[in-house]
C-alpha cells in the first residue's frame, strides 16, 4: 500500500506521522525550534520525516501555521521563528528529501483529515473551525478543499464587530480577536488590570495562560474567564451563521486546543449561539472534530497522497 508522511507544524510541537492506508502507524512528537529561522524548522522536519521513512512512503504532505500559496510558499506565520514573511517549503524539502511534498495550511489540512476520516465523513460541504491559540478555519465545497488565491476558509479573520477589538493581524473586530486563546489571555489581564480579581491570572502568573488555566478558572465559576468564554461563543455564532449565509454548509466541525479542552459543552453553546443568528430559520449541525491531535498530519498527508496520484 502507498503510504505518506504527514506534518503538522505547530507554534510549539512539530507532530509527524506515517499514514498507512488512512491510519496513523507511527508517531514521532518534538518541540518546535524557536531559533534558528525557517531553515531550523525545515531541517527538523527533514530529520523527523527520514527517521520514519519507509520504503513504502511515496509523498510527504505539510500543514504550516498560516497561509499556503501556490508553489508551495506558507506565510506569515507569527507564531513560527523568523516566518514574518512568505517562506519555500516544498522547494527545499522536496529536494532534500527526493519525493513529492504538498504543503498547505494547518487547518486546511485537519479539514481534510476531519472530512475523509472524522467528524465531517458523509458530508460534501462542510466547515471546519479551529480553536486554539488563534482560530483557523477550513472550508470544504462539493467535496474539495477549497483555498481560493490561498486564504478561503480564514474564519478567524471574518469581521465580527466593525471597529471591535484589536487582532494580532493588526485589524479590528475580526474572530479572532474574541475567540482566539492568545486574544483571551490579552483581554483577561487587561480586565485584570483594571481591577478584576480572575483566577485566571492567579493561576496562568507570568505565564502562557494554557486551555487548562481557562478550563480550570471555569470550573470554579470564576466571573471573568465566564464573560471572556460567553463573548467567544457569541462571536463564533455570528462567524459561523455568516458564514453559512454564504456558502450553507451542511456540517460544521468544532476542533483545535481550547475546544478539545472545554469539550462537548462548548461546542453545544456554539451551536445555540449559531442556531440564534441563523438566516431563514436554516439548521447546522455543529459537531465537536474527532481525529484530536492527529488530524492536520492525517489530512497532509492525504492531500499528499491525491496529489502524488497514489490514493
Ligand atoms: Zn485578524
Amino acid at each position: 500500500v502507498p503510504s505518506a508522511i504527514g506534518v503538522d507544524l505547530g507554534g510549539t510541537k512539530l507532530l509527524i506521522a506515517r499514514v498507512v492506508d488512512g491510519v496513523v502507524d507511527e508517531v514521532a512528537k518534538q518541540d518546535t525550534p524557536s531559533s534558528g529561522g525557517p531553515a531550523a524548522i525545515l531541517d527538523a522536519i527533514r530529520l523527523g520525516v527520514d527517521r520514519l521513512r519507509t520504503p513504502d512512503v511515496v509523498a510527504v504532505g505539510v500543514g504550516a501555521p498560516g497561509p499556503g500559496w501556490p508553489g508551495g510558499l506558507v506565510g506569515p506565520a507569527p507564531n513560527l521563528d523568523g516566518w514574518d514573511r512568505r517562506v519555500e517549503v516544498e522547494a527545499p524539502l522536496r529536494e532534500a528529501l527526493r519525493l513529492p511534498v504538498s504543503v498547505l495550511n494547518d487547518v486546511n489540512a485537519a479539514a481534510v483529515g476531519e472530512h475523509r476520516l472524522g467528524a465531517g465523513a458523509g458530508v460534501d460541504d462542510l466547515l471546519v473551525v479551529w480553536v486554539g491559540t488563534g482560530v483557523g478555519g477550513g472550508l470544504v465545497l462539493d467535496g474539495a478543499l477549497r483555498t481560493g488565491r490561498g486564504l478561503a476558509g480564514e474564519l478567524g479573520h471574518m469581521v465580527i464587530e466593525a471597529g471591535g477589538r484589536l487582532c494580532g493581524c493588526g485589524g479590528r473586530g475580526h474572530l479572532e480577536a474574541y475567540a482566539g486563546r492568545a486574544a483571551m489571555e490579552r483581554e483577561a489581564r487587561r480586565r485584570h488590570e483594571a481591577g478584576r480579581a480572575t483566577k485566571l491570572v492567579e493561576l496562568a502568573g507570568a505565564k502562557r495562560m494554557k486551555s487548562s488555566v481557562f478550563a480550570k478558572a471555569l470550573a470554579t465559576g470564576d466571573e471573568v474567564a465566564g464573560e471572556l468564554l460567553g463573548e467567544a461563543v457569541e462571536a463564533l455564532g455570528v462567524a459561523i451563521a455568516s458564514a453559512a449565509a454564504l456558502v450553507d454548509v451542511q456540517r460544521v466541525v468544532v476542533g483545535g486546543g481550547l475546544a478539545d479542552r472545554l469539550g462537548p459543552q462548548l461546542v453545544e453553546r456554539i451551536e445555540r449561539a449559531t442556531a440564534a443568528q441563523l438566516f431563514a430559520g436554516l439548521e447546522l449541525e455543529v459537531v465537536p472534530a474527532r481525529l484530536g491531535d492527529d488530524a492536520g498530519a492525517l489530512g497532509a498527508a492525504l492531500v499528499a497522497l491525491d496529489a502524488a496520484g497514489a490514493h
